[in-house]
């Protein structure tokens, strides 16, 4: 077993001007704790200086160790780089553009002190967002809550401490479309939450467009749920019902002489409105099928080009 107390793993995609940082506010917080830990850096393709940066980093002090994609992978992915290489007996996720105080990892070490497993940060407040991302971000975590079949608790982001436990559970999990927070509740154990305050980004501009957002939320539901798919059944059952009720409806219409329902205008609605709605319910088995396709491909869930600082090479699954 490795001598290493804590891995801190930050995913980084052009985060040149956040690095420095991020080593010095990490390095103040574990000087406090006095232990021994390493700071995991994964490189997702950066296109800016992030590389040199990383490696500068790494001479001045050799507890910073990195692993560098071939390509943009993702953060989910990046992330998943960073447990399979951390070699702690505790790792913590935390993004690199400082909206996650490390500060409050000494809190989060406190708690796993009292014997918790994972230790997720709970946003209290988030500065610096518009309100269309606060709302969709509400708007999504009650949703996935409602929706899904684990209890992912609402208004967490990846930041979060696990044991050495949670993360070796989690290296099996091999599939490609990861929505982590949703994973570690998934695996269970003894979990918690600590509160703190999201700070506005350190520098530069987020890499979570609204689209990728819709793409991450779209891989939650699908990841922990088939109500999507039940959707479908109900929809149908509906539909058969008013329908029924519609028909009964028509023929005492008819037979009392009253001339309801007539024309084309009528038919064209209930064509298009049925059509419509058989095209969804393929678009979302579709959702499923494409999913199901990546899986089973069994390509590797990342490229390395190169992992420097690390003792011994990661053994995931499936790389
Ligand atoms: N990130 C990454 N690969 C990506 C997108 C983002 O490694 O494809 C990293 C990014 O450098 C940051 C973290 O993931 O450290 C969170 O991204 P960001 O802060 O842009 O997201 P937001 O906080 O705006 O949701
Ligand atoms: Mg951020």
């Amino acid at each position: 077993m490795s001598e290493i107390f804590c891995s801190i793993v930050a995913p980084c995609w052009n985060e040149e001007e956040t690095l420095p940082e991020l080593y010095r506010r990490i390095a103040e917080v574990m000087e406090q704790l006095g232990e021994c830990w390493e700071l995991v850096l994964i490189n997702d393709g950066s296109t800016d200086n992030t590389s040199q940066m990383m490696q500068q980093l790494h001479e001045s002090d050799p507890r910073v160790h990195y692993v560098e994609f071939a390509r943009n992978f993702g953060h989910q992915i990046a992330v998943t780089a960073g447990m399979d290489f951390a070699q702690g007996q505790v790792v913590i996720l935390i993004d690199a553009d400082l909206q996650d105080p490390p500060e409050l990892i000494l809190q989060m070490i406190d708690k796993w002190r009292e014997g918790y497993h994972v230790v997720y940060a709970i946003r209290s407040e988030r500065k610096g967002e518009s309100w269309f991302k606060l709302f969709t971000a509400q708007l999504f975590y009650r949703l996935i809550y409602r929706i899904t079949d684990v209890n992912i608790p609402l208004d967490t982001g990846d930041f979060r401490l696990m044991d050495r436990q949670v993360v070796d559970q989690m290296k099996g999990m091999k599939e490609h479309h990861r929505f982590i927070r949703g994973l570690t509740s998934w695996v269970g154990f003894k979990q918690t939450g600590v509160e703190y305050v999201r700070e506005e980004r350190f520098a530069g501009e987020t890499k979570y467009p609204l689209r990728k957002m819709v793409r991450l939320a779209i891989t939650a539901i699908t990841g922990f749920s088939i109500f999507p798919l039940q959707l479908a059944t109900f929809v149908g059952f509906a539909t058969a019902i008013v329908s029924a009720i519609f028909i009964i409806f028509v023929i005492i219409a008819r037979l009392s002489g009253y001339q309801a329902f007539e024309g084309q205008a009528t038919t064209l609605v209930m064509v298009l409105f049925l059509g419509s709605i058989q095209l969804i319910s393929l678009g979302i088995i579709g959702e499923y099928l494409g999913r199901i396709y990546d899986e089973v491909r069994g390509r590797p869930l990342y490229v390395v080009n190169k992992a420097v600082g690390f003792e011994a090479q990661p053994v995931h699954s499936d790389i």
